[in-house]
């Protein structure tokens, strides 16, 4: 199902990214989880794209996997790096086969080796490009998300300009937006506001990243080049050195973020899992979120399996 018109409730709906695992046990480890997490009610799950090699061979392996075989509506992310067209469309045909129905449509990180961000020859040049191929080809098969950044992204210093590019994502065929993580709620209400003004009418869904270690904390919100509010620092900082009351803190801090989310009219909330299960559970917990067990029907898997068994 597309998940644009799976949103389409009125009620608070959530998500959750992995990414591919390195090592065939972990890979087993995030099955596992990814069945137990389907107890906190996601209205789907996404699956992070790497450029080339055995990692994104493996996005496509995990998208058939959780959308055909457990029967999650998965998302799967494609981008444009060392991605020529046959390639991408090779990846689109998997995901078709494999029932998926949601692609987000991104340029991605430049690889490893280099600093700048370069097109493949015979590939697409930004994300809006890479839309509009799947358009193309696929009509209106696939619900098509794209990438918003509330504090800038750092290819554009211009905010206004940028804000202008994802309105061409969206003009191209994106149905949704899932922003970069923040924890400045008020940065990325304005930043909201400036996307209706321009003319982006369409759902934009907060991505949200629970605090789990301290380290990981800094390392992150200074990757993602996102402002953390003085009141984070001075609650969290007094606890660098325990993780256990860090993670309790933390989930308070972005539970209230949550809230002011939701009371801001914003119905979605997308968290960056990291492939971790405990400090998005303690926040949906927080938020009273998680269904009763009685009210989710059981993974397909399972009751094609408790069918047979009887
Ligand atoms: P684009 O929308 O193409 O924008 C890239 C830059 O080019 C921006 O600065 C934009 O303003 C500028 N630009 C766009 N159009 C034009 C134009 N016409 N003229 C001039 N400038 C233009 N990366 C991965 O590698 N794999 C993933 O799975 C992945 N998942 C992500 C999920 C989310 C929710 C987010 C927010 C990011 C994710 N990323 C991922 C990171 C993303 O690939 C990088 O941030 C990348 O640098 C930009 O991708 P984009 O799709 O936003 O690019």
């Amino acid at each position: 199902m597309r998940i644009s018109d799976k949103l389409q409730t009125g009620l608070p709906t959530w998500s959750f990214e992995y990414f591919p695992p390195k090592t065939n046990q972990g890979l087993q480890n995030l099955y596992d989880r990814m069945e137990r997490m389907y107890e906190l009610g996601p209205a789907f799950i996404d699956i992070t794209w790497n450029a080339g090699g055995r990692l994104s061979n493996l996005t496509c392996e995990m998208v058939a996997t959780a959308q055909s075989v457990y029967g999650l509506e998965t998302c799967m992310h494609l981008t444009c790096t060392g991605m020529p067209q046959e390639k991408v469309a090779d990846a689109l045909k998997s995901a078709y086969e494999a029932g998926c129905q949601n692609i987000l449509a991104l340029r991605g990180d430049p690889l490893r080796e280099e600093e700048e961000w370069k097109a493949t020859p015979g590939g697409f040049k930004y994300a809006r490009d890479i839309v509009r191929y799947i358009k193309k080809k696929y009509g209106d098969y696939f619900c098509i998300v794209v990438a918003g950044y509330p504090e800038g992204h750092p290819d554009e210093p211009e905010e206004d300009k940028d804000i202008q590019h994802l309105k061409e994502k969206i003009d191209a065929g994106g149905s949704l937006i899932i922003t970069q993580m923040f924890y400045d709620v008020d940065k990325f209400l304005l930043w909201v506001k400036k996307c209706r003004n321009a003319g982006i009418t369409c759902p934009i869904i907060p991505g949200i990243m629970p605090i789990q270690t301290w380290a990981a904390f800094i390392r992150r919100a200074k990757w993602a080049g996102c402002h953390i509010p003085q009141h984070f620092m001075e609650q969290l900082e007094p606890m660098k050195d325990d993780d256990a009351a860090l993670r309790e803190r933390g989930t308070v801090l972005i539970m209230d973020m949550c809230q002011k989310i939701f009371d801001a009219g914003i119905q979605h909330l997308h968290f960056y899992t990291m492939n971790l299960e405990q400090a998005t559970k303690m926040v949906l917990e927080g938020l009273g979120l998680v269904p009763s067990k009685e009210s989710l029907s059981p993974l397909p898997w399972r009751q094609s399996l408790s069918l047979r068994r009887k």
